[in-house]
């Protein structure tokens, strides 16, 4: 997802400071999406398709497997978990979001710091409007949504907020919270909308593609 006009940029580090605090605190955060789960799966790569400047999270949408493929996409049903305790919220925006989970933190916020996990273009597994949920809940499965930018590629858009008035943007960046964001490749290019697949055209509907010619910013992983 990227940024509607009006909107405050972004990453603040205020709102990174919070976050880190959580972490200081010794609370650990669990990923929103395992790799695990995603058959070969070795490491993500940052391929936000924006820079943060632009861009008010992580994308989980591309990484490198075993056999040293770089996949772009996510395999659709893909089970996306609460990152800690608290109530879900689900909203269906209609400025390009998708269907959007937000969960306030209350547990975890001190004076007011308004905690909030943010996940986007997912499916809830839930029915009704909101739900009390647990650290590593599976809260959403990943699809096809109409909401999703990048040609309708399968992934979560994540995002560490901190303050509950989500339009208030003030935002952390995940790398900077959870350790396996740290340090990636970084697809470029990061700050166009364009980008090709082996030919396929832009917004080509893919789920799954490689995307071996695109240029990687840092040593893929040699599985050697
Ligand atoms: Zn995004």
């Amino acid at each position: 997802m990227y940024i509607i006009m009006g909107f405050k940029p972004i990453i603040l580090p205020e709102a990174c400071k919070r976050w880190a605090d959580v972490k200081e605190r010794g609370i650990v955060l669990v990923s929103p999406i395992s790799g695990s789960l995603i058959p070969n799966f070795h490491q993500w790569i940052q391929w936000n398709g924006f820079n943060l400047k632009y861009h008010t999270g992580f994308d989980y949408a591309a990484y490198i497997d075993r056999t040293c493929g770089r996949v772009l996409g996510l395999p659709p049903n893909t089970e996306v978990r609460a990152i800690a305790d608290g109530e879900a919220r689900v909203f269906h925006p209609n400025y390009g979001y998708g269907t959007q989970i937000t969960i306030q933190h209350t547990h975890l916020s001190v004076s007011g710091d308004g905690l909030m996990s943010s996940y986007v273009h997912v499916k809830p597994v839930f029915s009704g409007f909101s739900k009390e949920v647990k650290a590593g809940e599976v809260i959403a499965t990943l699809h096809k949504d109409a909401g999703a930018e990048r040609g309708r590629l399968v992934h979560l858009h994540f995002e560490l907020v901190a303050n509950w008035d989500y339009y208030k943007k003030e935002i952390a960046d995940p790398a900077s919270i959870f350790d396996e964001l740290s340090a990636l490749p970084i697809a470029k290019p990061q700050q166009s909308t364009r980008f090709s697949l082996s030919g396929a055209g832009y917004y080509s509907g893919l789920e799954i593609a490689h995307f071996n010619h695109l240029e990687i910013g840092a040593e893929p992983w040699n599985p050697e």
